[in-house]
């Protein structure tokens, strides 16, 4: 039997990275996209953001809904861009804006210092009011130029860690198989699966 999810967003790039996580490991999982009303992320941990979402997408569709919230926090500044990640460079949700300001303000920031990690927390909130949440996180460090047209976001200037020396690429430059192998949104929902058993 097939059971029907909604994702609580409006980015298609995460709807279609859902989906070819879900395919992987839970195919009896049928995820649809959101198109109501979107309710204002006035939270500030990615868990706050990521209940907003899910609760709001749940009292719409009256479905089970999952909402991710996600970002890029690096070390050198303190955990941010964080849960302002899509509006680093200002309200439009510019994100090549976004990574052209990161890469700026790294400017003069070495290799050894240039750690960071991708972080994902996923809200499931079920029709009758169950809500969990789950992280994953995804350790690297920041390029110092942009490379590959794959993925999204901050994705050309994240180099994943433990790559062979040498032959280190960007997520931009990682396949999308590649990447829902091993992305902070794939390490999130396997932490999820178990909590999907009763749905
Ligand atoms: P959200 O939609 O409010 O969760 O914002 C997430 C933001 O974090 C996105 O707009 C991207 O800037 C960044 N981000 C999250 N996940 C990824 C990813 O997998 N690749 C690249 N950037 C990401």
């Amino acid at each position: 039997m097939t059971v029907k999810v909604v994702l609580a967003t409006h980015n298609a790039h995460k709807v279609a990275e859902f989906q070819q996580i879900v395919a992987r490991t839970r195919p009896d999982l049928e995820v649809v996209g959101y198109d109501g009303p979107e309710p204002v992320e006035d939270g500030v941990t990615f868990a706050e953001n990521a209940l907003i979402k899910a609760r709001a997408a749940a009292a719409h569709t009256g479905l089970a809904a999952l909402a991710d919230d996600s970002g890029i926090c690096v070390d050198v500044l303190g955990g941010s861009p964080g849960v302002f990640s899509a509006y680093w460079a200002g309200q439009k949700k510019d994100a090549a804006a976004n990574l052209a300001l990161l890469l700026d303000q790294l400017r003069d920031v070495a290799d050894p210092h240039r750690t960071a990690h991708f972080t994902s927390t996923i809200a499931l909130v079920t029709p009758d009011g169950h809500e969990s949440v789950v992280s994953g996180e995804w350790p690297g460090r920041l390029a110092h130029s942009a490379s590959g047209a794959g993925g999204f976001g901050y994705d050309p200037i994240f180099i994943p860690a433990g790559q062979p020396a040498g032959q280190e690429r960007t997520v931009g430059e990682l396949t999308a198989d590649e990447k829902q192998a091993q992305s902070h949104r794939a390490r999130a929902f396997a932490a999820l699966v178990p909590l999907l058993a009763g749905l």
